[in-house]
């Protein structure tokens, strides 16, 4: 199984497709040490994350807590300050690390808000490497700003021996907007199928299967059902700053416990989530979110293992493209049914700008007043 962990809603970024950091969480009520220590042993995956998760001045004793309980540990991080993860990676320098890069340097600076963004990413990361890191790598949310940049980035990380992970833009309760919507689809899509076509020519296994991820991005683009159906709740959590635990970062109305006030097992465990678990697999969010899709494409008991789909896919276009041929995305997507909105709303940047940050105490509702939204 894998969880994501929200360590905080602080966030010393200013992205324009997530509004945690006019969000933050108080300090003090952020989940605790204590609360973490319920986590299970024997975690597939578990991801720290954020917010940022290194405005956290405990997050060493929090690898130290939670490292031997996954058989993987990311921290993603936006990576403006890298030099907090030095110690962490000098530990444990098998530790996941991905810092979140949107393209070149004025593309990450106007999505992201990051003054000098892009420099103390790649300057960050060439110093974790040297440091002895053995899983390090780039995260970027392709949108309209950056899609064609996609090929250009991942290139650049496949030099530098760093991983390249995708996603796409989403909406969902943790966001607080709603307007996460591609303006252009298709173009959109087609650099991502060029990405995908990139990433099978190498010889990084990883990458095939990424370039399966991304062909479920495509699809998600354009509007249509998930390619493999939604895992949530089954093989997937997500805990938020406060400790309560949500089948997905999605929709708010899949809550299924609080930690801080139960164990583990209460809340996994509990007469609700069978009622979730339906409401999952009824869903019609169609998101494509990496913890809902990557759970998705593997076996459910040896996650090692990939599903027989992805698999196929993957043997069927890597040998096509080795032979000279191209993937026929045609067979897989349909580039004639493309959702139509009927309101775009453009989304703002904020790069240099100034603005008021609400406070989230722990006893307010959380998230409200951030419209309605849908994944189309
Ligand atoms: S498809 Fe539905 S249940 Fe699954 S992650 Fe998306 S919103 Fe959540």
């Amino acid at each position: 199984m894998d969880v994501c962990v929200i360590l905080t809603y602080r966030c010393n970024s200013k992205c324009s497709m997530c509004y945690v950091w006019q969000n933050p969480t108080k300090v003090n009520d952020e989940i605790s040490l204590d609360t973490l220590r319920k986590i299970p042993s024997g975690i597939d995956y578990l991801n720290l994350t954020g917010g940022e998760p290194t405005l956290r001045q405990d997050l060493m004793e929090i690898v130290d807590l939670l490292y031997p309980k996954a058989m993987t540990l990311e921290i993603s991080s936006n990576g403006l300050h890298a030099e907090r993860l030095e110690p962490i990676i000098e530990k444990y320098p098998s530790i996941k690390i991905r810092f979140s890069l949107e393209g070149c340097e004025a593309t990450n600076e106007k999505i992201r808000g990051e003054k000098d963004g892009y420099k103390k990413k790649i300057q960050g990361l060439l110093r974790l490497k040297e440091l002895g890191g053995k899983d390090l790598g780039i995260s970027m949310v392709i949108q309209d700003d950056n899609a064609e940049e996609a090929v250009e980035l991942f290139r650049f990380a496949k030099k530098h021996d760093f991983e390249f992970a995708t996603s796409t833009l989403h909406n969902g309760f943790q966001f607080h907007k709603s307007d996460n919507v591609p303006y252009n689809r298709l173009k959109i899509v087609k650099h991502m199928g060029d990405l995908i076509t990139e990433m099978l020519k190498g010889f990084n296994i990883k990458n095939w299967f990424r370039a399966y991820l991304n062909l479920g991005l495509m699809a998600k683009v354009l509007g249509h059902e998930r390619m493999l159906k939604c895992s949530a709740a089954t093989d997937f959590a997500f805990i938020d700053p406060w400790g309560d635990v949500y089948a997905c970062n999605v929709r708010p109305s899949m809550k299924v416990g609080n930690l801080e006030h139960k164990s583990w097992n209460e809340v996994w465990n509990d007469a609700d989530l069978e009622a979730i678990r339906e409401k999952v697999s009824n869903c019609t969010h169609n998101c494509w979110m990496v913890g809902s899709a990557k759970t998705a494409m593997r076996h459910p008991k040896y996650v090692k293992i990939p599903k027989a789909g992805p698999l196929l896919w993957v043997i069927y276009n890597k040998l096509k493209i080795m032979l000279g041929g191209n993937v026929n995305f045609k067979r897989y997507i349909n580039y004639e049914n493309v959702y139509k909105d009927k309101h775009v709303i453009r989304r703002q940047y904020f790069l240099n700008k100034t603005v008021k940050r609400k406070l989230r105490a722990k006893n307010e509702p959380h998230y409200q007043n951030f419209g309605k939204f849908f994944n189309k």
